[in-house]
Formats: structure tokens, C-alpha cells, sequence
């Protein structure tokens, strides 16, 4: 077995735009409206000097605020290295898209810094997200733009991130999403992207008179989006076979106990017969895959030994466009990021409200909502897939689009 280049899309940003344009003809919209909604409002680019014992590193940190026209604009913020401005713009406007299609009042942003964040220690990470708060204030806040966490990033760094905003700004929680439970946290909202995984992974098997009982199920990341999802496939019923981290895979046919693994630092240190590496677990035979790591991870390196019926994507982007196209054509069913992975932006949004009404939901009202509205978007997504006789992430894209060029032009953006 081979090891596969990962998180390559050549340019993200535009396989994003070609889904826009392909929706915006599907709708009969207008040129220039389409070139608008695939233009990010705003791109900022900021320096972070990093404190090291005898010098300083400069990190490159980003914010695109790709669309106002539902609402502030929310996405997340994500530390890795090969973070650039490109990917950023990608992730943005999937915010946008994955926002209207679940009908949240939001539009879409994005953020990152370039920088491992498995090499940091905890005090360089939350000099990182302070310096990167500072820098970005007067574009933040609860009614402009609300950061929530993605890779490399979690309830701590948000948490860090809220403190810096109140020093500037004063107390405004409702400012970051994401947060820890002590500190304006929603119970419900660290497992909801992973809990949407698994409950769309089921409903896909069931739309397909597919057993859910006994489904077995390979996960890429047991991070964030991973572990819950291979939390949830488990609680459903689904058996969970195989699962990756950046260290590697492991694999047990009959089935993972997932609850035992999360006591481990990392899956290297799980006690297991059969391993493989961190990609090839994409290309194991299973019912459903689940990539919830990094975009890019299918492409047409590795196309052709993908096993799987079921891809529910639970990272961003996961497919390249290309890899996408010839999956479709073998008949592969594949959930589209912004359907599969919106339960994290849905719990995000039932945060906010929570926190500008002071108010606190107990789990099961959070659960329950979360279950149902991701319902809805399943449905409209299905019934306008049949419709225009369309794969389901085109269907979820002109949903999206159609409302988003409805704002846009309602507001006047046009004159
Ligand atoms: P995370 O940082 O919590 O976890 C990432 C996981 O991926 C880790 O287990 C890491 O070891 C693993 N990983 C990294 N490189 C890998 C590699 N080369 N091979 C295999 N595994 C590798 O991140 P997360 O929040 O779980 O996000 C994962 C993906 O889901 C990202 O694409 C993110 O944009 C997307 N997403 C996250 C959320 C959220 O609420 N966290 C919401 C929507 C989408």
C-alpha cells in the first residue's frame, strides 16, 4: 500500500467558485451576481512575532470574511501550516454556503495562522491568539464577525480569545463560539459536528435501504469532528473499523471499541493487532468513510482504490473536484461538507443566542434542535437533488446559493 500526498487541492478557493457557478446556472443567476457571491467582502493578512528563547518567528495569521449578506459573518480559526490565503478563502465561503443551507442567520469567514500546533506549548498558543485577536478587533465582535475553533484549535484557545476581546472591547460573550462549559460554553456544542456526522451517516444508509445495525464505518482524524463521530456511528449501532491520526491508523474488523481510545494521547499508543498508515485508512472496504481531517485527502492519487459506498464528509473539502467526478461516476454517494460537517456551525449559532440572551439550554433541548434542523436540511437537500436530478452536493449548493443571491440582491447589493 502506498502513502498518499495529503491536503493537496491546487486551489481550493476556486473548486469552491465552480460549484457556485454551476448552482448560479442551475438558479439562472445573473453574471455578476454569480462573480459577487464567489468574491470574498474582505481578506486581512496580519503578522505575529512569536516570542522563542533568543529570537522571534514571524507567523502569518489570516482573516476572509467572505459573505455579509445573511448575517454576521462566522467561521472558524485553524493553526496549521499549510494554512495560506487561498485555503482560507475556500473555507470562508464554505461558511457562507454551509450557513444558508442550514438556515442559520450567518454569513460566512474563516481564519488561521500558519504555524504547527502540535509543536506549540500551551503559552505560545495563547500569545498566538491574543496577537491575533488584537490585530483583527475592530473587524470582530457578536453582530460582525464571530471566530469559532477548527484544527489546531479548541475551547481553550476560544476561551483565550474571548478574554482578549473583553479587554478591548468589554463583556460581550456571544463574541466567540466554541467556548469551555466554566466560561459561557453551550453543553452540546463540542460534540455537535461530530453528532451531525453520525446522524447523517445514518440517515444516508436508511435514504438507501441500507442497514444502519452492523455498518461498518472507517474515520480518517479522531480529533474534534473524529472522535465524536466515531462516538455517535457507536452509539447508532454503526461498527467503527478503522480510524487514523497524524501518527497512523488502526484497524479491527470486528469493530473499535471507541470509548477505550479516548484515553490515549494519540492512537499510537492504542494496543492493536493490525495498523496502517494515516491515509490508507482511506482505503479500507467499508459501508461509509468518513474523512474528518484534512481537504484534499481524496484526490487522483488515490482515487481508484477508495472502497467505500458512503462518503459523509466531515472535514472541509475532503475530495478534490477531480476525485469527486469519477467517484460520482462509479456511483459513490457523497454528503457534501457543508450538509455532513454544519452541525458544528448549527451548535455555534444555538451558543450565540444563548449567550446574548443569557440563557443557558439544557443538553437535550441543544440535542433535540440540533437533530432536528439537520434533519430539515437533509430533506430539502434529497428533495432538490431529485428534482433537478442532481448529486447531492450540487442540490446542497443551489439551496445555499439561491437563498444567499436572494439576500444579496434584496439588500441592494446590486446598485
Ligand atoms: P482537530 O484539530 O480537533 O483534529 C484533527 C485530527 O486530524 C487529529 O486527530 C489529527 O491527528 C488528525 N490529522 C491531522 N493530520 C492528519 C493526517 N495527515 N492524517 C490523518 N489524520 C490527521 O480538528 P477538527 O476540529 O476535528 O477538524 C477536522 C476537520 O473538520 C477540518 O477540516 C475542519 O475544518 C472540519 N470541521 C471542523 C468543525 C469543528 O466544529 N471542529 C466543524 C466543521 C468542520
Amino acid at each position: 500500500m502506498s502513502e498518499v500526498n495529503l491536503g493537496t487541492i491546487h486551489n481550493p478557493f476556486a473548486e469552491v467558485n465552480e460549484k457556485v457557478a454551476k448552482a448560479g446556472e442551475f438558479l439562472n443567476l445573473k453574471p455578476g451576481v454569480i462573480s459577487a457571491l464567489s468574491s470574498c467582502e474582505r481578506e486581512v493578512v496580519i503578522s505575529i512575532p512569536l516570542r522563542k528563547a533568543n529570537d522571534v518567528e514571524v507567523l502569518t495569521g489570516y482573516r476572509v470574511q467572505h459573505s455579509s449578506a445573511r448575517g454576521p459573518r462566522k467561521g472558524g480559526i485553524r493553526f496549521h501550516q499549510d494554512v495560506d490565503l487561498n485555503e482560507v478563502r475556500a473555507l470562508a465561503s464554505l461558511m457562507t454556503w454551509k450557513t444558508a443551507l442550514i438556515d442559520v442567520p450567518f454569513g460566512g469567514a474563516k481564519g488561521g495562522v500558519a504555524v504547527d500546533a502540535t509543536k506549540l506549548s500551551a503559552i505560545e498558543k495563547e500569545e498566538i491568539i491574543r496577537r491575533w485577536t488584537r490585530s483583527l478587533v475592530h473587524l470582530l465582535g457578536h453582530q460582525r464577525d464571530i471566530p469559532a475553533p477548527d484544527m489546531g484549535t479548541d475551547a481553550k484557545t476560544m476561551a483565550w480569545l474571548m478574554d482578549e476581546f473583553h479587554r478591548l472591547e468589554g463583556f460581550q460573550p456571544a463574541c466567540v463560539t466554541g467556548k469551555p462549559l466554566e466560561l459561557f460554553g453551550a453543553p452540546g456544542r463540542e460534540e455537535a459536528t461530530g453528532r451531525g456526522v453520525a446522524r447523517i451517516a445514518a440517515a444516508t444508509l436508511t435514504e438507501n435501504d441500507k442497514k444502519v445495525k452492523g455498518a461498518s464505518v472507517v474515520i480518517q482524524g479522531f480529533g474534534n469532528v473524529g472522535k465524536f463521530a466515531a462516538l455517535g456511528c457507536e452509539e447508532l449501532g454503526m461498527k467503527v473499523i478503522a480510524i487514523s491520526d497524524v501518527t497512523g491508523g488502526i484497524v479491527d474488523r470486528k469493530g473499535l471499541d471507541i470509548k477505550s481510545l479516548l484515553s490515549f494521547p494519540t492512537l499510537a499508543d492504542a494496543q492493536v493487532d493490525e495498523r496502517v498508515g494515516s491515509s490508507e485508512v482511506l482505503e479500507i472496504e467499508c459501508d461509509v468513510l468518513i474523512p474528518a481531517a484534512l481537504g484534499g485527502v481524496i484526490n487522483e492519487e488515490n482515487v481508484d482504490r477508495i472502497k467505500a459506498d458512503f462518503i459523509i464528509e466531515g472535514a472541509n473539502q475532503p475530495i478534490t473536484s477531480a476525485a469527486d467526478r469519477k467517484l460520482r461516476e462509479w456511483g459513490s454517494i457523497i454528503v457534501p461538507d457543508i450538509l455532513a460537517n454544519s452541525g458544528g456551525v448549527m451548535g455555534s449559532y444555538f451558543e450565540w443566542t444563548q449567550n446574548i440572551q443569557q440563557f443557558s439550554w439544557p443538553i437535550d433541548k441543544f440535542r433535540r434542535e440540533l437533530d432536528t434542523r439537520m434533519e430539515k436540511a437533509f430533506g430539502q437537500t434529497h428533495k432538490i437533488s431529485k428534482k433537478y436530478k442532481v448529486d447531492l452536493r450540487t442540490a446542497a449548493f443551489i439551496v445555499a446559493v439561491e437563498r444567499v443571491a436572494k439576500a444579496f440582491e434584496m439588500r441592494g447589493s446590486l446598485v
